[in-house]
């Protein structure tokens, strides 16, 4: 029997031009994280050592006093939230859902996102109460102040993409006005270089995907106050039992961690801008598309190649082409948020150098093929949309779903 598991169970192989997607498994693991996984796989270890261990190898990565695992960012998420609702009282973290006291977490309305999951929703699962602040498109000092000034046990302040980034309060105000009022922050960081920030502005918790540009094992990291992570830790007692960080996920970051602080960014930057000068080559004559240099949204060291369909000329829509990508083998994932507006995003980080000349093939090679048989402009965006929304409950687990 073959190992490949591709092979042994008839999955689609996929190339990724979309980032660090948890959708299409998230990231390349490095070998020498694979080798400390592996190697601690085959092995018993105290979990409370190995657990205190991390928050040594993660309090020296990110400036914070202490750390901890978590199984995921979205479960780092609910376990920093019940920790605020407990503290270290090992009675209060048996109880929850059900909470003692103060249960409101303050949340800017504009970060109430969805990242495959509702932001608020790992915060309720808590126990706690979701207070937004704010409107959708703006929050002020006011809206923060006056919602501190009714009591909260905690705040989460989201950094991504996926947040509205006009009229929001900057993150150093926010944690500045909640640490008036002695409200902890949690700044989930989830798909964020930056390691230190949150932290060295006062921020009680930072948050970050172990799987994400850090390549490691699914796994969240949890960065904070010694007190807060010690709580947070303890939640595998409660409700952190049912998304429990094994072996494999703690010495998966550790092992993540430790190579991202040896890694030679400049070398891997240059790798990265050397696939999109390629992209931004092979596809500058494609009719009805344009092209152009993208700085990622929330600044991290990201550059993307912007392609901007002009459908009457190009023959198709953005969204025809990413699902006619999305359906070749392998199958090309590239980014999509904003593909109702017309355009896609390629992103560098994942591809090889292989990978990235097969998707500027594709992309000609699809356009083509649209401007032969006409039909790159049938579905619109709205058909589109509830097509994609009709395939997620259309997913099957039975005998014969492949
Ligand atoms: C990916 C992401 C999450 C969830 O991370 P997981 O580790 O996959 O649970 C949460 N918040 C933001 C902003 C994200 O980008």
């Amino acid at each position: 029997m073959t190992d490949d598991p591709f092979a042994r169970w008839n999955l689609t192989p996929v190339i990724n031009a979309s980032g660090t997607m948890t959708g299409i498994g998230a990231s390349r693991v490095p070998d020498e994280v694979r080798a400390a996984v592996e190697r601690i796989l085959a092995s018993f270890v105290d979990m409370d050592e190995l657990q205190s261990r991390a928050g040594a190898v993660i309090a020296r990565a990110t400036g914070a006093e202490a750390g901890c695992v978590a199984s995921c960012s979205a479960a780092a998420m609910t376990q920093t939230v019940a920790a605020c609702l407990t503290g270290a009282n090992l009675t209060r973290i048996e109880a929850l859902p059900a909470v003692t006291g103060e249960r409101r977490v303050l949340l800017p309305m504009g970060h109430m996102v969805n990242f495959g999951a509702p932001v608020d929703q790992a915060i309720r699962l808590a126990g706690a109460e979701v207070v937004p602040v704010g409107t959708a498109a703006a929050c002020e000092t006011w809206h923060l102040a006056s919602a501190l000034a009714e009591g909260a046990a905690a705040a989460m302040y989201v950094v991504s993409h996926h947040t509205v980034r006009e009229n929001e309060l900057p993150m150093d105000v926010f944690i500045e006005l909640c640490r008036e009022h002695d409200v902890p922050v949690i700044v989930d960081m989830a798909s964020e270089y930056d390691l230190t920030g949150p932290v060295a502005l006062g921020a009680s918790a930072a948050i970050y995907s172990g799987h994400k540009f850090l390549s490691g094992v699914t796994s969240g990291v949890v960065a904070g106050t010694s007190d807060l992570i010690r709580a947070t830790y303890l939640q595998h007692r409660g409700i952190g039992r049912t998304m429990k960080a094994g072996k494999e996920s703690v010495v998966g970051a550790m092992a993540a961690l430790e190579m991202w602080e040896k890694r030679d960014h400049a070398a891997a930057r240059r790798a990265e801008e050397a696939r999109v000068a390629l992209w931004m080559h092979e596809l500058a004559d494609v009719p009805g598309v344009s092209l152009a240099l993208h700085p990622d949204w929330t600044g991290n060291p990201i550059t993307r190649v912007r392609i901007t369909v002009a459908p009457e000329s190009a023959g198709f829509h953005a969204w025809a082409l990413a699902e006619r990508l999305a359906a070749r083998t392998p199958r090309i994932v590239v980014r999509d948020d904003l593909i109702e507006r017309q355009e896609i995003y390629l992103d560098p980080c994942n591809v090889t150098d292989e990978e990235a000349a097969a998707v500027a093939a594709a992309i000609r090679e699809e356009a083509e093929r649209f401007r032969v048989s006409g039909d790159g402009c049938r579905a619109s965006w709205s058909d589109t949309k509830r097509a994609r929304e009709a395939a997620i409950l259309s997913w099957s687990g039975k005998r014969d779903a492949s």
